[in-house]
């Protein structure tokens, strides 16, 4: 039978209590986990279909659109579209459906009982359905320098950080489409970037490297790794360790801030014995998003965007994805019951 109890628009779900006083998680017929491209479009697909779906936002609110400068190949924005206005404009249309919204992340899920049980960082919520679209995260060199001046000098971010290196030098490591983007977003501010690659060969799309190695600004230096950060006494970035792996030789590169943009991990690692992850802990999906247990499907639970995708990983095939997530939440709903 339905549960009666809803939460209000855009507020978070409601508490229950039970006759003896006691604080019940809420069920939920749908929770989607993160906010971003998949997410979103599972949630505007969900609450037209009258699920009301509650959106935990997790903890990076918007995922990588929000933090992406100009979108050129969304569909049906010819001149290109700013991430974070596309991510708002998704938003506003799934709670104008009456999609919830809350500012919370999945901390633990009990997938062997239903309906789901999910620990989030507001609480315990109860759900017959679940849509992960918790995406990946931004990957770090791993170094013990890099990771001491994160937030002094060190940024996955181009977009979030660049604005605060005006008229510095800035390295950018990376061989994709995410470090070229970011180097050429730096521009705007820097007086010279210098795109540090490990191999000879980009993983980028072609019209990404050209731009960028048109760029004055930019300088590429390919087989070159980052040994160190320098900088770490006087908490802020002076400079770089670099070696160039095909002579072997170091030398210091004389740079203000660095800026990785290196690729992403899959956000999956709380699913991890409940559900099957590949080698790299990305979501194994069957049939575009349903998710298995050793092989076997999990009625309800589906997975969508980039958490399970490593392939496309474009902002279109994670929206088209959170569409059939959702589909298939609403399926099986109509089949088990709301
Ligand atoms: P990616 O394509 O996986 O590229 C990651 C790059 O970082 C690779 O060049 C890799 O080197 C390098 N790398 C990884 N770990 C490293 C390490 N520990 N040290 C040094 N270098 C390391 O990731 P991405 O650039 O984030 O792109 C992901 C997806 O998003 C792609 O499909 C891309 O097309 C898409 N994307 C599109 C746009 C756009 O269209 N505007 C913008 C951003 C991203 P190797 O090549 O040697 O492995």
């Amino acid at each position: 039978m339905k549960n009666k109890s809803r939460a209000t628009e855009s507020g978070p779900a409601r508490a229950v209590y039970n006759r003896f006083g006691n604080h019940m998680a809420e069920t939920r017929d749908t929770i989607i986990l993160g906010s971003g491209c998949a997410g979103l479009t599972a949630a505007i697909y969900a609450a037209r279909a009258n699920l009301k779906p509650l959106v935990l936002e997790g903890h990076e609110p918007g995922g990588q659109l929000s933090i992406t400068s100009m979108v050129e190949n969304f569909p049906g924005w010819p001149d290109g579209i700013q991430g974070p206005e596309l991510i708002d404009n998704m938003k506003r249309q799934a709670a104008r459906f009456g999609a919830d919204f809350q500012l919370a992340h999945l901390e633990r899920v009990e997938l062997g009982m239903h309906p789901f049980r999910l620990h989030t960082s507001a609480g315990e919520v109860l759900t017959r359905t679940v849509i992960i679209a918790s995406g990946a995260s931004a990957r770090w060199l791993g170094l013990p320098s890099e990771q001491a001046l994160i937030g002094h000098g060190v940024s996955s971010c181009a977009t979030c950080d660049g604005f605060f290196f005006r008229g510095k030098q800035i390295a950018v490591v990376g061989g994709g489409d995410s470090a070229m983007e970011e180097a050429l977003f730096l521009t705007r501010f820097a007086s010279k970037v210098t795109l540090l690659h490990r191999r000879p060969a980009f993983r980028a799309s072609k019209i990404m490297v050209e731009r960028a190695m048109a760029h004055p600004t930019i300088e590429f230096r390919t087989n070159t790794v980052v040994d160190e950060v320098l900088g770490v006494d006087e908490k802020e970035v002076k400079g770089l360790r670099v070696r160039d792996v095909s002579t072997g030789v170091t030398s210091t590169l004389r740079v203000d801030g660095l800026f990785l943009g290196i690729g992403h991990e899959p956000n999956a690692k709380a699913f991890a014995g409940q559900m099957d992850l590949d080698e790299d802990g990305y979501i194994i999906t069957t049939g575009n998003v349903l998710t298995t247990h050793k092989g076997v499907v999990i009625p309800g639970v589906y997975a969508c965007g980039d958490v399970q995708d490593r392939r496309y990983r474009q902002a279109v095939t994670a929206a088209a994805s959170g569409c059939m997530a959702a589909l298939e939440a609403e399926k099986y709903l109509e089949e088990h019951g709301h």
